[in-house]
This record gives C-alpha cells, sequence and structure tokens, in this order.
C-alpha cells in the first residue's frame, strides 16, 4: 500500500471537517425557518381527474392545474388564512384590516353562494394574522419571502405551509393570502407544494386569485385567449377580475362542475395550440 505523505492527511481531514460543518450549518438554517416537522409532499395531477376531456384535448396547457398542487379543489370545507405583513414599505392601521377583512368576509360569502348554485357544498372559515418582517418583498424571490412571513409566525413553511394550516383547522383544504398595503400587482404562486396569493391592496381581487388558488388560469393574456374566452366563456372572472363571474371551464377546473359543457369544450379546442412557454412569456410581458 502506498503511503499517503502527513501533509495531505491533514488536508484531506482539514476538508472533511469543513464539509460537515457546512451540512451542519445548512441543517439549522432550514430547520430555524420552520416547522422540523414538515413533510415533504408533491401533489401531482391524478389521471381520473381529466376523466371528463375527451382524449384530444387531455394536453391543453389551461387544464394542467385541475386537482393540482396543496390547493386541489373549492369544495366541502376550506379554511383560509390571511396574513397582514408589515415591512418598511407596508403598514396596516386597525382601520385598513379591517376594511381589507370586510372584503375578504363579503367575498367568500359570495364564493358560499356561487358554489351553492352549483349544487356543491362550501363552508369557507376564515382567521386573520399580522406579522412585521424586515425582508422587503421581491417577486423574483417570493418564495423566500413567503418563508420568512411563515417564520415570524412560527408556522410551517415548505411544503408544510397549507398541510399544517388544514390539521389547525380540520379542514379539507387551506388557502393563504398574503396581505400587502401598497400599490402592486396581485398574484399566486401555484406550486406542487405550498401554494399561497399575495395579494396588493390596490383594489384587491379576491375572488379571482383565489380561482387561481384551486387551478383556474388568466384568460386576459395573450389577447387571442382573452378572444377565445370572450367568445365561449363570456364574462368570465378569469378575464374581467372585477365584475366577471365563473364560468363554465373555471367552474370545472376548480371542482364545481365534474363535466365539460358545449361552451367549456369548444374553449379547449380553440386554445389547443397555446403553450406553457407564451403563457409564462405573456405573463412576464402582460
Ligand atoms: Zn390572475
Amino acid at each position: 500500500m502506498r503511503k499517503i505523505p502527513k501533509k495531505n492527511l491533514i488536508g484531506i481531514a482539514v476538508a472533511v471537517a469543513l464539509i460537515i460543518l457546512i451540512a451542519a450549518f445548512i441543517s439549522v438554517a432550514r430547520d430555524s425557518t420552520g416547522d422540523e416537522s414538515y413533510e415533504e409532499v408533491n401533489f401531482p395531477q391524478k389521471e381520473t381527474e381529466l376523466s371528463a376531456v375527451p382524449d384530444e384535448y387531455k394536453n391543453n396547457v389551461y387544464l394542467s392545474f385541475r386537482g393540482v398542487g396543496a390547493c386541489d379543489k373549492l369544495l366541502n370545507k376550506v379554511h383560509v388564512t390571511v396574513i397582514f405583513v408589515e415591512d418598511s414599505k407596508s403598514t396596516w392601521s386597525e382601520s385598513d384590516k379591517a376594511e381589507f377583512k370586510e372584503s375578504c368576509e363579503s367575498t367568500f360569502l359570495r364564493i358560499q353562494s356561487d358554489a351553492k348554485a352549483y349544487n356543491k357544498d362550501l363552508k369557507i372559515t376564515s382567521d386573520y394574522r399580522s406579522t412585521k418582517i424586515n425582508v422587503p418583498f421581491i417577486y423574483a424571490e417570493h418564495e423566500n419571502w413567503a418563508d420568512s412571513v411563515f417564520a415570524s409566525l412560527d408556522m410551517s413553511a415548505y411544503a408544510d405551509a397549507n398541510l399544517s394550516l388544514e390539521r389547525e383547522y380540520g379542514t379539507n383544504e387551506a388557502a393563504i393570502i398574503f396581505a400587502l398595503n401598497y400599490e402592486g400587482r396581485s398574484f399566486t404562486a401555484n406550486s406542487e407544494n405550498t401554494e399561497y396569493t399575495i395579494i396588493f391592496d390596490d383594489a384587491p381581487a379576491i375572488y379571482h386569485e383565489i380561482c387561481h388558488l384551486f387551478g383556474a388560469s388568466d384568460f386576459y393574456f395573450p389577447k387571442e385567449v382573452e378572444e377565445i374566452a370572450e367568445e365561449h366563456l363570456n364574462g368570465s372572472i378569469m378575464y374581467d377580475c372585477y365584475g366577471g363571474k365563473v364560468d363554465d371551464f373555471t367552474a370545472y377546473i376548480i371542482g364545481w362542475k365534474d363535466e365539460l359543457t358545449e361552451n367549456a369544450e369548444s374553449f379547449l379546442k380553440d386554445t389547443m395550440h397555446v403553450t406553457e412557454e407564451q403563457l409564462n412569456e405573456a405573463k412576464v410581458t402582460s
């Protein structure tokens, strides 16, 4: 056996010690931002989700979020946690909070009665939390930002944020809304695990964003899709964020309909050529 020079051995020992130290640091950093018992869960789309869709339309990009993610169907018992976030830019007075809460509660009532019109059971409960963080909101880093908010409230983060709220409130689904009190473009993050909406206080489109959480897509871009939606899904809340209503296709996506109507099928037929890349591109520029 070749003898390794002593100098090299010391080098190897130092390198091994460094690797152990770095690994320990990473695991401490992860644990300190969330609940140690969080679960890594993925929610892929089950094949049965699209059983009502004719085979030739199954690959349509507008179907890809049906029943996917931490919030899958807007049915049965759904809990919504609203978090008022303060930072260097966002401050919430008690009256601002009360006004926002009022918009949320009246929206939840509207959503419940709309579900009822589709003969579906839906009971929305809610809770409101407040926090202050030092991390400013940056769109490109919204996931880290969300984790900072969860950590500031001792809430579970990573893939467990929604699930732990479901367990806490004993509901089928748990939705999370972050509220920032300045102007900005509200959006919903659909991922395979944690899902949440970030709403800015300029005319919050709460109903529209909740539809996103449960898989619905925007129809106001690209322009061509808006025209197709206007033709087949007239008055949809997914292009008319304030005055619109849940259309036949969106109702299918969020679980209020089990079958596709003729209109919904026409929308699928006319949007078969739209790709995910196209949508991401249009999202950034619209
Ligand atoms: Zn939208």
